[in-house]
């Protein structure tokens, strides 16, 4: 089993924009931190990207059915008072169900941030192409003032980061 982190966006796609940082700088430096506590416990890792370009989909996605892929995110809204936290999973996955349950609530957790709730998604590229149970994490809105600092400030991210690692451990566990 591998786990494939996939800092999303990267290179010419920015993604979401905030005040003074953009979607793709926070999903990269997460993605590493998450990569780097996994192989620490010993998981097989692939990082989607390790630096600043935009993979090729076909690669993105590349995958085993004994995998786990998770999708690093951060939101954006036109109203900047919008915050929270929300994963994706695929419809009608009960194991991606299963990831996206133990995630959110990991992460809701160890943040206290808004609960947007668990989502399913027929929709989503990187969920609907990828061969095993994925889910796709929305870390919080870079159009919210406060959300934007957290989400550059180191110490919040190893707290994500942390999060993310505990729900991947407790999957399936907690319903
Ligand atoms: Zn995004």
């Amino acid at each position: 089993m591998k786990i494939i982190i996939d800092a999303g966006h990267g290179g010419s796609d920015v993604g979401a924009l905030g005040q003074f940082s953009c979607e793709k700088d926070i999903t990269l430096k997460l993605a590493k931190v998450v990569g780097f506590l996994l192989r620490h416990l010993g998981y097989e890792v692939r990082l989607t990207r390790d630096d600043d370009y935009l993979p090729i989909w076909a690669e993105r996605v590349e995958s085993n059915k004994d995998d786990i892929f998770i999708s690093i995110h951060c939101n954006g809204a036109p109203n900047p008072s919008v915050q929270g936290i929300e994963t994706f999973y695929y419809k009608g996955s009960e194991k991606g169900e299963a990831l996206a349950r133990a995630i959110q609530g990991s992460l809701i957790d160890a943040t206290k941030e808004v609960d947007r709730s668990v989502k399913s998604s027929d929709n989503l590229y990187v969920l609907r192409r990828t061969k095993c149970p994925a889910v796709l994490v929305e870390i919080g809105f870079i159009t919210n003032e406060y959300e934007e600092k957290m989400l550059n400030s180191s110490d919040y991210q190893l707290k994500l980061a942390l999060a993310i690692v505990k729900g991947i451990r407790d999957r399936g566990l907690k319903k």
